[in-house]
């Protein structure tokens, strides 16, 4: 049985593996469980919404993830879900052909269709460092854009520029929201970002015809609303004070808390540590490599990967297991906590130092601390 059974629905994912889909989906879109039955059906019964995707500075890492999962269950929902009308990966056609059926889906879904974009766009030089089909990236994007009715930003690079446009940014790169002023802009950062927030965002558009919540810089809240220290399973050994202090010594072997390494997960909004990456229960500080916090515009790419980032919760949530303080070593506990906000005015001078090196926006979470390091 697939889950066609008796709806549009034409993939051929069993149904059960469908329903486990929409059920995780839902779940990330933060929906309670039973609305799991509602977007398998919008699944099953909407017009398959045309979507055009543009490729413009970048690796194509972000259709690359997206595509080759370890497990094909997700891609295949993603494209049995849309109409992918042009995707010069992907798609068949070539030359004139594939810029042929640009223009015939611009045409018959005016308005309507949805415009994915993975890459920066140059702007330096009237973007000569960019062009597909003797186009600019900026006249694709100023032809294509106005007919959207919205614009899903994959990737940190159509995001926010990506590496192209950090330190001097020879070709002028910049993300979408730069160039689209006129125009719904959901930016699902990462490098690369998470299949299943790509999916659930549609999802979310196609089951509610709306937008999900936004935070501040245009990311989907249901998932980079908390932090990935919040939810990482190395969380006990940093509220413990057990630190990985060099790669492959007796710490990092036995797991514990990458921040001496540099994670910057205390600093990065993204739910990496929840939903993970192909199926099968990996992430970058599972095996060992801190996070490089990709998704956030000030820190990838612009702070070294050994460099710190400034903690803002020193201490874990009351919800959360006591650490083990047999083992406690010389990190933060509550009276450190205190001993150090205490202290907090002769550490001022200090604290603009650091604060220059955190991501310009607000935390969006509440509940923050006094800003505190663990101790070396
Ligand atoms: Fe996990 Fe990094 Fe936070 Fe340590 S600093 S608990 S490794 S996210």
């Amino acid at each position: 049985m697939t889950a066609g059974d008796g709806g549009r629905f034409p993939t051929e994912l069993p149904r059960r593996e469908f329903i486990k889909l929409c059920l995780t989906a839902t779940a990330m879109m933060g929906l309670p469980l039973s609305m799991h039955g509602r977007v398998a059906s919008t699944v099953q019964s909407s017009a398959r919404p045309a979507v055009i995707w543009l490729h413009f500075q970048e690796c194509t890492g972000c259709s690359e993830s997206l595509l080759r999962s370890s497990h094909p269950s997700v891609s295949s929902l993603i494209l049995d879900l849309i109409s992918l009308d042009y995707h010069e990966t992907l798609m068949a056609g070539a030359g004139a052909q594939a810029e042929q059926t640009l223009r015939e889906s611009m045409a018959a879904n005016r308005g309507k269709y949805l415009l994915v974009i993975e890459g920066a766009i140059p702007k330096a030089q009237n973007g000569i460092f960019c062009k597909v089909g003797g186009k600019t990236a900026l006249e694709l994007i100023r032809e294509v854009a106005p007919g959207a009715a919205a614009v899903l930003c994959i990737g940190t690079c159509s995001s926010f520029g990506g590496i192209q446009s950090v330190g001097v940014n020879p070709t002028g790169a910049v993300g979408v929201k730069d160039l689209v002023t006129d125009k719904p802009i959901i930016n699902i950062p990462g490098c690369p970002p998470n299949p299943y927030n790509f999916l659930s965002t549609v999802l979310y558009y196609l089951t509610f015809k709306r937008l999900p919540e936004l935070d501040a810089m245009g990311r989907p809240k249901f998932a980079y609303g908390r932090k990935i220290h919040e939810h990482c399973e190395r969380r006990p050994h940093f509220d413990a004070g057990r630190f990985a202090q060099a790669y492959g010594d007796a710490g990092h072997a036995q797991g514990h808390c990458l921040y001496k390494l540099g994670c910057k997960g205390p600093a990065t909004y993204a739910n990496c540590s929840v939903q993970r990456f192909n199926d099968v229960g990996v992430w970058p500080v599972s095996i060992g490599h801190p996070c490089i916090g990709c998704t956030e515009p000030d820190i990838l790419f612009k702070l070294p990967i050994a460099e710190k980032v400034q903690i803002h919760d020193p201490t874990p949530f009351d919800s959360y297991a006591p650490a083990n303080l047999k083992e406690k070593g010389k990190g933060p506990d509550p009276v450190t906590t205190g001993v150090v906000g205490l202290a907090a005015g002769a550490l001022i001078g200090a604290g603009i130092m650091l604060a220059k090196k955190l991501p310009n926006s607000a935390p969006a979470q509440t509940g923050e601390t006094q800003h505190h390091e663990p101790a070396e």
